[in-house]
């Protein structure tokens, strides 16, 4: 029954102006900083297109950084305007479940040494 289920957020909260909260349709919420998912933006300015190697460098962006908006792409990703101004960075609901996934750390061996 799980097969080929999509990956489907139930709710999405702005908690504040830094912290934004999903609960996905399995009941898992996860909860994501501002900073920290702007850090890991995936549009080309952010990530390099053909090698998928970073190009913006982490400690550029502020701690404090907050989101001004976050908005719907179709029904498949989300969209945040960042107050560093920056908005083109489209986070489908696949990447977003991974990233929680991954800062939870479901017993998988690839952590982040960088
Ligand atoms: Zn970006």
């Amino acid at each position: 029954m799980a097969a080929g289920r999509q990956i489907e957020p139930r709710e999405i909260v702005q908690e504040g102006a830094a912290q934004l909260r999903i609960t996905w349709a399995d009941g898992r919420v996860c909860r994501y900083r501002a900073a920290d998912l702007r850090r890991l933006c995936p549009c080309a300015q952010c990530v390099n297109e053909w090698t998928g190697e970073r190009i913006l460098r982490a400690e550029t962006i502020a701690e404090d950084l907050t989101m001004q908006d976050v908005e719907l792409v179709g029904r498949y990703a989300l969209c945040f305007r960042w107050s560093d101004g920056h908005q083109t960075g489209i986070y489908s609901f696949r990447y977003l479940r991974e990233l929680c996934e991954r800062a939870e750390g479901t017993g998988e061996d690839d952590r982040e040494e960088s």
